[in-house]
């Protein structure tokens, strides 16, 4: 297992100039901005990765319109399963991952949404099939296309990877978004998806306290992420993917709470290291 740390693609920027400085070798790469996707930003990006000796994890895609960060207006607005953002999103995805593969990502990550719990849901049939069309366009180009979890339950998400049924499909496990989002917890989700898990978001938060609001995201440590248990239980399925630090706030405290991360994990991963 290697930490590395999510990165964001922004215009005129060396996304991985900083990671360096955090003693790692790996990240992420995460994009909001549509107008990124292009030839020129690709030689740009892969220039950025020589020139840090970064190892790129994952492309991790992201889509326009309108999106609640939470469980009450998120199904309406998350990802791929509201019919009216469906057909749009599902191309910027395919943008997504042709850039993916030009700058050499193993995989596209996304959010797909509030996955529909009843699988006799037209939306949930609906989704399946546009996840798939995504997922076949990343094959195609030789890449994974990999979910990124916590707003939908896990026993959905595994359903959803069965009902897909693509050999290049994985998760993206984030430790803190089923506290977040009140679905769950990550040690459990591991008995359920484990073996699909290919990356992690390090990431840790507490439960919400009223039925309409986000959980909040808090310092490694803080939460009810239960490291202690998560790094045997990967331990233990085998993984030896790449554990990548995400840190939403911005600013000095980020970069803190980045290292304070790091050595926290680094410490846990020689802890329990069987
Ligand atoms: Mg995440």
């Amino acid at each position: 297992m290697e930490i590395g740390v999510l990165a964001m693609l922004r215009k005129g920027e060396d996304p991985f100039a900083p990671i360096r400085d955090y003693g790692l070798k790996t990240a992420q790469l995460q994009n909001w901005d549509m107008d990124n996707l292009n030839a020129a930003t690709a030689e740009k990006v892969k220039h950025d990765l020589a020139a840090s000796g970064i190892r790129l994890a994952a492309f991790w895609a992201g889509y326009t319109g309108k999106i609640v960060w939470n469980s009450y207006g998120g199904p309406d607005t998350c990802g791929i399963v509201p019919r009216d953002q469906r057909a749009r999103r599902v191309g910027e995805l395919k943008r997504g991952a042709d850039f993916a593969a030009m700058i050499g990502a193993p995989a596209l990550i996304t959010h797909c949404g509030f996955i529909p719990e009843n699988p006799m849901d037209p939306l949930y049939a609906e989704t399946v099939a546009a996840i798939k069309d995504v997922a076949l366009h990343c094959r195609e180009r030789g890449i994974g296309f990999w979910f990124e979890s916590g707003q939908e339950t896990p026993l959905t998400l595994l359903r959803t990877i069965e009902d897909v049924g693509l050999d290049n499909l994985g998760v993206n496990l984030d430790t803190a978004n089923l506290i977040l989002y009140g679905r769950g917890n990550p040690v459990d989700a591991l008995e359920v998806v484990g073996k699909y898990v290919r990356n992690l978001h390090v990431k840790d938060g507490v439960f919400p306290t009223d039925g309409r609001s986000l959980g909040k995201e808090v310092p490694f440590g803080e939460g009810r992420a239960d490291f202690d248990r998560i790094i045997p239980k990967l331990y233990d399925l085998g993984f030896t993917g790449e554990l990548i630090i995400e840190r939403e706030i911005a600013g000095p405290q980020q970069i803190a709470d980045i290292r304070l991360a790091v050595g926290k994990l680094t410490e846990l991963l020689e802890k329990y290291k069987p």
